[in-house]
């Protein structure tokens, strides 16, 4: 009769189970049913965005421009006309590109701007349609040679060209999609203490381990390629990525440092990825290097 019993209770578990995993399916699909689909610009890679890019765009180009006015201390002339010469030259080679693809329209979401804030912190930003900021202690990391420069501001450039900001915020909502799914499932007054339970894990699981963290990595590698690509096309080594992530690991002591490698992870496996991908950019920037120096 136990034997029955248990038999009985591990079966309905294993079906409630079953059907929240479907409805779970079906909270999915109906949240992805709002989402449009777009091709990523040079890696061809399909994502989905649940967000307006046109109003993505104006709200941080306000937001980039309230930070830059509220900026107390003037960072030096030139610092600035440095980072707008490089700017230059990456959004030149990205022109080029777009309209050897018939992609020409695609420039037209993005304002430009480069600018340069008084921060110890070696830290760089590309906003949504294309606002970049470089903080004077990344400046003085990379040192002297443009390359280098050229290399961490193709790297955000990317992230912007590849619609990052947009995919992480679609990413979040399908997280607080799941958060309020399985918040009902916990609540519930029929749920049973251990369901209530294993949905939370389910729920901690999924988002971090099945969404976040994998597209964060995704988001990262996609920016290391498609970086690389924009700083051969306009002409700068690439080698100096890889030179660059192997200073920063050797400089991975200092706190100031730390600041751009705590977002983006600094590990032996990245050097090794680049160091792999360079040979593969090699060809265009010995095209470009031939042809404008
Ligand atoms: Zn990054």
């Amino acid at each position: 009769m136990l034997y029955l019993y248990m038999l009985m209770v591990c079966y309905c578990y294993a079906c409630c189970m079953r059907l929240m995993s479907v409805a779970l399916c079906l909270v999915l699909l109906l949240l992805c049913s709002s989402c449009s689909t777009s091709i990523v610009p040079i890696t061809q890679r399909v994502q989905a965005n649940s967000v307006s890019t046109t109003r993505l765009n104006a709200s941080y180009a306000a937001a980039y421009h309230q930070m830059l006015a509220s900026r107390e201390e003037i960072p030096p002339i030139d610092s600035v006309l440095r980072v707008r010469t490089v700017g230059a030259r990456l959004q030149e080679a990205l022109t080029r590109y777009f309209a050897e693809v018939n992609k020409s329209h695609f420039m037209s979401n993005y304002s430009w701007e480069y600018n340069v804030v008084v921060e110890s912190e070696s830290n760089a930003s590309c906003g949504p349609g294309g606002k970049v900021i470089v903080n004077t202690g990344m400046l003085e990391l990379v040192g002297d040679g443009d390359d280098m420069l050229a290399a961490v501001m193709a790297h955000e450039i990317a992230h912007a060209i590849a619609n990052h900001t947009a995919e992480r915020m679609t990413d979040k909502k399908i997280q607080g999609a799941m958060n309020g799914f399985f918040a009902g499932m916990s609540s519930s007054s029929s749920s049973s203490s251990r369901m209530k339970h294993d949905a939370n894990y389910l729920f901690n699981v999924m988002s971090t381990y099945g969404l976040m963290l994998p597209h964060n990595r995704f988001q990262e590698s996609e920016a290391d390629h498609i970086g690389l690509i924009i700083m051969a096309a306009a002409g700068y080594n690439p080698n100096a990525n890889v030179a660059l992530w192997k200073k920063m690991n050797a400089q991975s002591g200092n706190k100031s440092i730390a600041q751009w490698a705590s977002t983006h992870p600094s590990h032996d496996t990245r050097i090794k990825q680049l160091e792999a991908l360079v040979p593969t950019v090699m060809p265009i920037y010995n095209k470009m290097k031939y042809k404008e120096r």
